[in-house]
């Protein structure tokens, strides 16, 4: 037995292990067993865990509720165990320490923050604490499209919680994140009339042209100064160099840092009409994460962990970013801070990694936060 209860190297041994059984969105049946070796972890432990069948070829989630304070609203951690590396990924971004770093497919988005919450909780349970506030802590199985199969379950346990902490990573030396972008997915559909290029132009409407307009008009909608941002990132039209198009498609990415700005956006967006007499254009979509405003009850959840953080030796910094995550869907009703994963960088990348020496102090914030919140 180590006498460090938050020994890096032995919490490394662990991310190890949930690194290397490799857990693509797309592939259920990994990330289902990742969930039974996270459920394995708490069987000694004072906890329930309840699995919920994975649907619409997503993996399992994993609910697990610390034994004591259950009674009221308490502390919820969320954590996904999907990445957004396909199977095979890990032959490329083996498991593997180089100076303070430490590779490996998720490991920095989300698989270390989720396990030193994991950690954080045994270690609490070891020493027999109870502190005031229970602890649910949520595996999900489909953060990285989205939420699709959790969203529900995310957005109830966190009306009934006190605080909601998020272990997403931290950022740039160890930044934990106060706010985040809303974000909306719209596609859209362009109908017009084909014709033969050359000897019946004039019959033609063209989807495509349409489709210029339709651009146009979207990226006219980018506002940076208000941090709006609006991305025409997948186009698709036509047959044929020689036939005018009937058809054309786009999808679009909408970021929103407010409410206000939401509402008025999704409108836009969803209301964009045809220029071209003949020829239909028909949007769809919606905001799948509202924007995570900072506000008074997450405030202070993050001065309280600011101050925690100092009497461990370490500045806690907040940041804001464009990214959303399932801290989205808690922010609104209930005191959410996000980015409390192990600092690292690249994720998503083939270079993805974590830093060794975040891991200590991380694992030892959360821990104080579980220990103190009430
Ligand atoms: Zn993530």
């Amino acid at each position: 037995m180590t006498s460090n209860p938050f020994d890096p190297n032995a919490i490394l041994d662990g991310i190890r292990r949930w690194v290397e059984i490799e857990t693509p969105t797309e592939a259920p049946e990994q990330v289902n067993k990742l969930a039974t070796l996270v459920a394995d972890g708490y069987r000694d432990l004072p906890a329930t865990t309840e699995r919920i069948a994975g649907k619409d070829g997503c993996g399992d989630h994993l609910v697990t509720r610390s034994s004591w304070g259950q009674e009221q609203p308490g502390i919820l951690v969320l954590s996904h165990l999907d990445t957004v590396h396909p199977m095979g990924f890990i032959e490329r971004l083996k498991f593997r320490t180089e100076g303070d770093s430490a590779f490996g497919p998720g490991i920095y988005d989300m698989k270390g923050g989720a396990y030193i919450a994991f950690q954080a909780f045994r270690q609490l349970c070891r020493n027999g604490e109870r502190p005031p506030l229970g602890i649910t802590h949520i595996f999900t199985s489909d953060e990285e499209i989205g939420s699709p199969t959790s969203r529900a379950l995310i957005e109830a346990e966190g009306q009934r919680a006190k605080y909601v902490l998020v272990t997403e990573p931290a950022r740039d030396g160890g930044k934990v994140v106060t706010g985040r972008k809303g974000v909306g997915r719209f596609e859209v559909f362009i109908k017009g009339t084909p014709a033969h290029a050359g000897s019946r132009p004039e019959d033609g409407r063209s989807a495509i042209r349409e489709l210029a307009n339709v651009i146009d008009t979207l990226e006219a909608l980018n506002d940076p100064k208000r941090g709006v941002t609006v991305n025409v990132g997948v186009v698709r039209g036509g047959t044929r160099p020689n036939v005018i198009a009937e058809n054309a498609y786009a999808e679009v990415d909408l970021r929103v840092p407010s409410f206000a700005d939401a509402d008025e956006l999704v409108a836009r967006i969803l209301s964009l009409r045809s220029r071209t007499e003949g020829v239909s254009v028909e949007v769809t979509g919606e905001l799948n994460r509202p924007p995570y405003e900072k506000g008074n009850a997450g405030a202070a959840l993050f001065e309280h962990a600011k101050r925690l953080a100092a009497d461990l030796g370490f500045e806690l910094v907040d940041t804001y970013t464009g990214g959303g995550s399932d801290g989205n869907f808690t922010a609104a009703h209930t005191a959410t801070l996000d980015g409390l994963g192990v600092d690292g960088k690249g994720a998503h990348t083939h270079y993805e990694q974590i830093y060794i020496s975040s891991i200590e102090p991380r694992a030892r914030l959360l821990h104080r936060l579980y220990q103190t919140l009430r």
